[in-house]
């Protein structure tokens, strides 16, 4: 290869090729319990509203787009989260790739070498490495069952003050259904956590992914609909409420925030063809229909799933979530998740292993727990789960006999 004088952010990277865990991709028989695939027959049918896209709208659909988003969907979006608590307009909203490339953008608007972000220990595996090559240090703090703990956050932020180190850019959190802790945030560690943030001058990353996937009970209010101080950046995804190809999604800011993230979004907007798609699904009767299916279906498997570990593998404590796309599982201290991540992957079954989820693996900060794993319910249909428990039990009472 040519001796290329990389940036430093790039000189770091593997050269190894990612391997690629596509269900479609799996051999016969394999069970995928690790990624956050959406189930095949939840995916909707969207050929009607893209009929539509491509011929009453082909002018609009297959021309370049306003960089910020299309109004009419960014309007849709602000409703949809408006009936959600919030006081949003178009102006509010930037339309993204994803919420992985929100968060990217984020990083690139707040971010210098060297800083400081506040991650929750575990936190979403996925963004490790999109926030790690901006150069930052990861500060981990632990969660309770009520979530990030704002008590730990608040001490760290003294001692890091007193020993004269800059304070955190900002605080990235899940406050709903974390992933992969599965905690959802009561309202007044929200409202604490707020408050912490705003009186620092740190911004509040709220990823939501999994908001309107609930199976019971009230939502809390979003972080978003809580703040009165304009430090929260609110990224949305459609990818579990309608399909993860699509890759679309949106940030929800000040508009001072939202003005310069579009110019930091410089690729050229993204495609005005999906985002007509589903602003057309979205304003369909079909939409609120799918909602619902949607959460019927992961709540019927997250319940096989909690059935089939509660009998064959009692000894495994487990975070039951209110809505989402996980369990994570809590082994007896000597047992080793990444081992039994391994032994699963010999015997057909793909899960995470716990100690992947923790940023301090990757910076060295300190050692991450071992004793867990993440499964996901989301992409095998109920029988398969069920059938996979099992095999994973056998998998286990193997590993620990040893
Ligand atoms: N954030 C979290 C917490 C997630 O769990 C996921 C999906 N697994 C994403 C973001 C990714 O969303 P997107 O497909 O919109 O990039």
């Amino acid at each position: 290869m040519a001796d290329l004088r990389l940036a430093r952010r790039a000189a770091g990277l593997s050269t190894v090729f990612p391997g690629s865990h596509f269900p479609s991709e799996l051999d016969d028989g394999v069970i995928a319990f690790d990624s956050g695939f959406a189930a095949p027959d939840l995916l909707p049918d969207l050929t009607p509203f893209a009929e539509i896209a491509l011929n009453a709208h082909r002018g609009e659909t297959l021309q370049y787009s306003a960089g910020q988003g299309q109004p009419l969907l960014r309007d849709w979006i602000a409703d949809l989260m408006n009936r959600d608590g919030c006081t949003l307009t178009a102006q509010n909203l930037l339309i993204v790739n994803g919420a992985k490339n929100g968060l990217d953008l984020i990083s690139r608007l707040l971010l210098d070498e060297g800083d400081a972000i506040v991650v929750t220990a575990p936190m979403y595996f996925t963004a490790i490495p999109i926030f790690g090559v901006y150069g930052v240090e990861f500060i981990e703090i632990g969660q309770d069952e009520a979530g990030i703990r704002v008590d730990e956050l608040e001490a760290t932020l003294a001692r890091r003050a007193a020993e004269g180190l800059t304070a955190p850019k900002l605080i990235y959190n899940v406050a709903d259904f974390h992933n992969p802790s599965g905690v959802t945030m009561p309202l007044a560690r929200r409202r604490a956590l707020i408050e912490l943030a705003a009186r620092n001058h740190i911004a509040i990353v709220e990823d939501t992914p999994y908001r309107r996937v609930r199976f019971e009970g009230e939502a809390v209010p979003s972080l978003k609909a809580l703040d009165t101080h304009g430090v929260v950046l609110h990224v949305g995804t459609f990818s579990k409420l309608v399909a993860p190809g699509l890759r679309m999604g949106w940030i929800a800011a000040d508009p001072a925030i939202i003005a310069r993230l579009i110019r930091l979004k410089a690729e050229g907007g993204s495609s005005a063809l999906i985002q007509r798609i589903l602003y057309e699904f979205g304003r369909s009767p079909a939409f609120d229909a799918h909602v619902a299916r949607v959460r019927d279906a992961y709540r019927q498997r997250r319940d096989r799933m909690l059935a089939s570990l509660d009998r064959e593998l009692p000894e495994i404590r487990v975070q039951v979530p209110d809505g989402g796309y996980y369990l994570w599982l809590t082994l007896p201290v000597h047992v080793d998740g990444d081992r039994l991540a391994a032994d699963a992957e010999a015997a057909g079954i793909n899960l995470i292993a716990g100690s992947r989820f923790f940023a301090g693996a990757t910076t060295g900060n300190r050692a991450p727990p071992r004793n867990h794993v993440r499964l996901s319910y989301s992409f095998a249909d109920p029988d398969t789960i069920e059938a996979g428990i099992v095999r994973l039990a056998e998998v286990y009472r193997a590993m620990t006999a040893r």
